[in-house]
């Protein structure tokens, strides 16, 4: 407050209230898996590719920061969530009615921004033109949603009629605005007679100026005699040289120039006064008449905020319903068991993708995405372990479990056919390798500590996506950590957080005998010829091989480099190098200890 105060020289009339920001109250993101997770942003740091954009068709402003603070903060409680997807599905039922309401939402202006610049005496007629325009606009949107009834009629008797308003700024401002008062001609000819006079003075001084030019040319008999005006000497009669001996005795000369002579009159001199002077007292007016109108929309500011923040609302809805059907979304079932149930999902960004003549993947061949189901439970089907080869789809898998779980806590219809969430507290994601070198940490120093964050903070109503944890390092040091972060999150022995982890490490698989609550699932591929084709349907049980060879073979490694690559596999698959694994037997739940881990950004923004 203060520092706003003190940049604006005055108190930020526009901060309506202050509310407390609880973290229990909202599925928590830490930057790492919005990240990774591609959230806000593509891995090439481009909104293109990210799930903002594929779930965004809002139209207004307002409409897509709401959009953006709905995916940051996603609210825990059920009520609020059902009826998002509530108004969801009544928009998305009448699609000619859908398609009026948004055609109707683009002629809504950013109510909040103009109010803000209103308040905090930033003004400009333009800003009036934005709330005129947006007010005319609420008695069709307002009969829309009556029409609609339900949900959406109950939205309409939420929006003040603002009928003086409308009538004071429809009469009032002109069609055009001017960009700067100080250009006048803001206010309707009509509305005000006091202006009207002013004005009729000021463009009756301006029609006897013209007829001046006329007049004068009559008396002196010099055709090319010119009444003109310039900012230095106002207005001023001129005589080009040959004509000069013609100029009348009550010309006064003021300036002479290259062609001739320049004159000022007295009767010139008292025109050019009034007109200034109407001028200016029109000016005047019109500022005041301004100043009135800005009051006016001060005055009902609470009304028009939550009007906008409604509107807003309705244009991220209306959006979604338009996604919905485009994309043919299901509404998900939500409650607050322990389920996650999938059937038949996509991945909302690959999918669209995949479509989109404009993207490289489309332009490849990309074909249509395949869906797949998914079934995680904290107390029975808790970690599904995902092997498969190179470039099976095992990355994109888990992440569109992750993206839908997080659509559906947003309120949003999800990309499958059938699908219950059970609402979890956290989504984690440790997903590919990145370094942050410019903050001192290697790209194994990172997953490190992304999977710290990660073992430290997980509940068991958390939601965590682990891809190819331990491939940083040495493949025993990996393997031992990966395996070692597995039991981990089955420690307790009756639950814990649902789990998607994706590896390369087939030796993982067998601790599927000895945890009962892991499963072993496989994106499934066919071999044709020593060459693979990928199926990307993920099946029950695990993959025998990562066809690494084959995708290295794939991407254009040369047929040499191939060959011995595959001789040598067949040495060490030959040799006896089996893991041993240790029995695990589930251990009474640990006491519980909080260790903090401080050690970069993600953790200290969930502290
Ligand atoms: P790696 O082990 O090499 O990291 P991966 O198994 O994780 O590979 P992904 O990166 O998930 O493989 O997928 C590779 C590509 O396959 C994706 O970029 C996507 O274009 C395509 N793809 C993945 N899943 C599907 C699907 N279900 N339907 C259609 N295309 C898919």
């Amino acid at each position: 407050m203060q520092y706003a105060t003190d940049n604006l020289c005055a108190k930020p009339e526009n901060l309506r209230s202050l509310r407390e920001y609880r973290s229990t109250r909202t599925l928590l993101l830490d930057p790492a898996t919005l990240r990774n997770l591609e959230v806000f942003q593509s891995s090439r740091a481009t909104r293109d590719g990210s799930l903002l954009a594929a779930i965004n068709r809002t139209g207004t402003a307002p409409g897509a920061r709401l959009l953006e603070r709905w995916l940051a903060s996603p609210p825990l409680e059920l009520s609020e969530l059902i009826r998002r997807q509530g108004l969801v599905g009544d928009l998305q039922q009448a699609p000619a009615k859908l398609a009026e309401l948004r055609e109707a939402l683009l002629h809504v202006r950013d109510i909040p921004r103009i109010l803000r610049r209103l308040q905090n005496r930033l003004r400009n007629p333009r800003e009036l033109g934005g709330v005129k325009e947006t007010v005319l606009q609420l008695p069709t949107l307002k009969t829309l949603l009556t029409e609609w009834g339900g949900q959406l009629g109950e939205m309409a008797l939420q929006i003040p009629d603002f009928e003086s308003l409308r009538t004071l700024l429809s009469a009032a401002l002109a069609d055009e605005l001017p960009a700067d008062i100080a250009d006048g001609n803001l206010i309707r000819p009509g509305y005000d007679a006091p202006l009207d006079q002013l004005r009729s003075l000021t463009s009756g001084n301006k029609t006897w100026l013209s007829d001046l030019e006329r007049t004068e040319q009559e008396r002196t008999g010099i055709k090319s005699l010119k009444v003109r005006y310039n900012s230095v000497f106002g207005y001023y009669i001129e005589i080009t040289k040959a004509n000069l001996h013609l100029a009348p005795a009550d010309y006064v000369r003021k300036q002479t120039t290259a062609n001739g002579e320049r004159y000022i009159t007295d009767g010139l001199k008292q025109k050019e006064k009034e007109i200034f002077h109407a001028e200016e007292n029109a000016l005047n007016r019109e500022r005041e008449l301004f100043a009135t109108l800005v009051s006016a929309v001060l005055d009902d500011s609470v009304g028009l905020a939550q009007t906008a923040d409604l509107l807003a609302e309705l244009d991220v809805l209306a959006g979604w319903a338009v996604l919905a059907r485009e994309w043919n979304y299901t509404r998900p079932e939500l409650d607050e068991g322990s389920l996650l149930e999938i059937i038949d999902g996509r991945h909302p960004v690959v999918e669209q993708m995949l479509k989109d003549p404009r993207s490289a993947v489309a332009a490849g061949g990309g074909g249509s995405f395949v869906p797949n189901d998914t079934v995680l439970a904290s107390d029975d089907a808790q970690i599904a372990l995902i092997t498969g080869p190179n470039m099976a789809g095992k990355s994109t898998y888990i992440r569109q479990v992750a993206l839908i779980t997080l659509l559906a806590q947003i309120g949003c219809w999800v990309p499958a056919s059938r699908c219950r969430v059970g609402l979890v507290d956290r989504i984690f994601s440790r997903v590919g390798a990145s370094d942050d070198l410019a903050r001192g940490n290697s790209t194994f120093m990172v997953e490190m500590n992304e999977t710290a964050n990660i073992l430290n903070n997980a509940t068991e109503r958390s939601l965590i996506i682990l891809d190819e944890i331990g491939r940083g390092t040495s493949t025993y040091d990996g393997l031992s950590i990966a395996w070692a972060v597995v039991e981990h999150l089955h420690r307790d022995p009756v639950l814990g957080p649902r789990t998607l982890f994706a590896t390369h490490y087939q030796e993982l698989t067998q601790l599927e005998k000895h945890l009962p609550r892991m499963r072993n699932f496989s994106v499934a591929v066919k071999e044709w010829n020593d060459e693979i084709v990928f199926v990307r349907r993920v099946v029950a049980g695990a993959a025998d091989r990562s066809y690494g060879i084959q995708v290295a073979r794939l991407a254009g490694l040369p047929l040499s480099v191939i060959d011995r690559a595959k001789t040598l596999l067949a040495k060490l698959e030959s040799d006896d190098s089996a893991v041993e694994l240790p029995a695990v037997a589930p251990k009474a739940r640990p006491k519980k200890k909080i260790t903090v881990a401080v050690a970069d950004d993600a953790q200290l923004n969930l502290l």
